[in-house]
C-alpha cells in the first residue's frame, strides 16, 4: 500500500461547506458566563410544543425495544385525510431535511443540475453537490423588486437546462421570509418541463398570512413532476423529534420512498406527529401570535431605520446597514442569539425568528444597546 495516500470522498464533496447551525444556548452561556441568554436564531417557536404531542409523549407506552412501523401507517393515513390525498402520494422523513436528500438521491447526480435562487436554503446546495449533480444559482430579484431578494421565478425557468433534473424552492422562504403568489407559481408550474422536479419547500407555510395557501392537493394532481415538502420543526415545535413528509406524486414516493433507510422515521416523532395534527387549536394560536409579533416587530425595526424585508414566516430579516457580523457579535455579549447570513449573501443582514413579545423586547432594547455602542 502506498504510504501517502488519502482517501478521497468524490469532487461534489470537497466543494461542500459544513452548514453552520444556530449557536446552541447552553454553548454561549458557558463561553460568554452569562445567566440568561435568548435564542432567536432557529426559527424555533416561541410558544413551545402542542400540548397535545407533549401529552402524547408523557403517556407514550408503546415498547421502545421495538423497531418503529417502518411504513408509518397510523401517521400517513392521518396525513392522508388532512390533505386529501392518498397515502402512497406520502414519504415520511427525519425531518423535511430528510427528505429533501432523498429528492437529490433520486433525481440528481454526476451529469445532472439543480437549479435554485440566490438566498435560498442553504440545504438545498448541499443535498446536491453531496450527490455529485452541479447547482445552478439564479440571482434573486434586486432589493428595489415589489418582492425585495425574492426568487425570481422568470430566471430560474431561463435557467432549466438539458441536465437540468430538480428546481428547489421556498415559500416563504427562509433566510429572506419572501413568498410567491398562487397565480405566479401556477403559471412557473404550467412551463417547467415535465420531467423536471419542482420542489416546494413549505416549511413556513401555515405562517403565511397574506394571500391564499397553495392549493396543494389540486396542484399534485395537475402537476406529476411536483414535490411539496412540510416539517412538523416550525410551527408544531417538534425540532428536536425531527419529522417532515413529502407530498407528491405516487410515481415519485415510490422512488423516495425506496431510498429512504426503512427506519428513517423514528418511533416517538410518528406518535407525537400524530397527536399535534390533531392539536388545531395550538396551531391557530401559533400563527395568531407569530402574525401580530411579526407585524410589531418589523414596524419597530423600520422606526429604527432599519429595511426589513417583506416575511410571511416566523422570522424578519433586516438589513443593519453595516456588517452585520459585528452586530451578530455584540448581540451576543448581550446574551441574544440571532441569525448572520453572510453565507447567505446577505452580509449585511441578521435574521431574527419571531419570538414571544417579551423576547421581542428584549431584542430590541439589546439592538438599541450594539447600536448606540
Ligand atoms: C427549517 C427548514 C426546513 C426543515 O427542517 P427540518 O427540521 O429538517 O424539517 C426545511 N426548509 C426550510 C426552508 C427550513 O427553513
Amino acid at each position: 500500500m502506498s504510504q501517502h495516500m488519502e482517501p478521497m470522498p468524490h469532487a461534489g464533496i470537497t466543494r461542500l461547506k459544513t452548514y453552520v447551525p444556530g449557536k446552541p444556548v447552553e454553548d454561549l452561556k458557558r463561553e460568554l458566563g452569562l445567566a440568561s441568554i435568548i435564542k432567536l436564531a432557529s426559527n424555533e417557536n416561541p410558544l413551545g410544543t402542542s400540548p397535545a404531542a407533549e401529552d402524547a409523549l408523557a403517556h407514550f407506552d408503546g415498547a421502545l425495544y421495538r423497531y418503529p412501523d417502518g411504513a408509518g401507517y397510523e401517521i400517513k393515513s392521518a396525513l392522508a385525510e388532512r390533505h386529501g390525498v392518498a397515502t402512497g402520494q406520502l414519504t415520511l422523513g427525519n425531518g423535511s431535511d430528510d427528505v429533501l436528500e432523498l429528492t437529490a438521491r433520486v433525481f440528481l447526480g454526476p451529469g445532472r443540475n439543480a437549479v435554485v435562487s440566490q438566498h435560498a436554503f442553504a440545504v438545498y446546495p448541499i443535498v446536491s453537490q453531496a450527490v455529485g449533480a452541479t447547482v445552478r444559482e439564479v440571482p434573486a430579484l434586486g432589493p428595489a423588486a415589489d418582492m425585495p431578494y425574492g426568487h425570481d421565478l422568470e430566471a430560474m425557468l431561463g435557467a432549466v437546462n438539458e441536465e437540468t433534473a430538480v428546481i428547489f424552492m421556498a415559500s416563504p422562504n427562509n433566510p429572506t421570509g419572501t413568498w410567491i403568489d398562487n397565480a405566479t407559481l401556477a403559471g412557473f408550474l404550467d412551463r417547467v418541463p415535465s420531467n423536471v422536479v419542482v420542489v416546494l419547500d413549505q416549511a413556513y407555510i401555515e405562517y403565511q398570512s397574506v394571500a391564499e395557501h397553495p392549493p396543494v392537493t389540486e396542484w399534485l394532481a395537475r402537476y406529476s413532476n411536483l414535490i411539496v415538502t412540510r416539517t412538523f420543526s416550525k410551527i408544531y415545535g417538534m425540532a428536536a423529534l425531527r419529522f417532515g413528509y413529502g407530498l407528491s406524486s405516487p410515481r415519485i414516493a415510490d422512488f423516495l420512498n425506496r431510498v429512504r433507510a426503512p427506519f428513517n422515521v423514528n418511533t416517538l416523532a410518528m406518535h407525537c406527529a400524530k397527536a399535534a395534527l390533531a392539536d388545531t387549536a395550538f396551531i391557530e394560536r401559533s400563527v395568531a401570535s407569530n402574525t401580530a409579533e411579526r407585524a410589531s416587530l418589523a414596524r419597530e425595526l423600520e422606526a429604527r431605520g432599519f429595511a426589513c424585508l417583506p416575511s410571511q414566516a416566523n422570522f424578519v430579516t433586516f438589513d443593519t446597514g453595516r456588517d452585520a457580523q459585528e452586530v451578530f457579535d455584540a448581540l451576543l455579549r448581550e446574551g441574544m442569539i440571532v441569525r448572520p447570513l453572510a453565507s447567505y449573501d446577505l452580509a449585511q443582514h441578521l435574521r431574527v425568528t419571531v419570538g414571544s413579545s417579551a423576547e421581542s423586547q428584549a431584542f430590541l432594547s439589546a439592538l438599541d444597546t450594539v447600536m448606540s455602542q
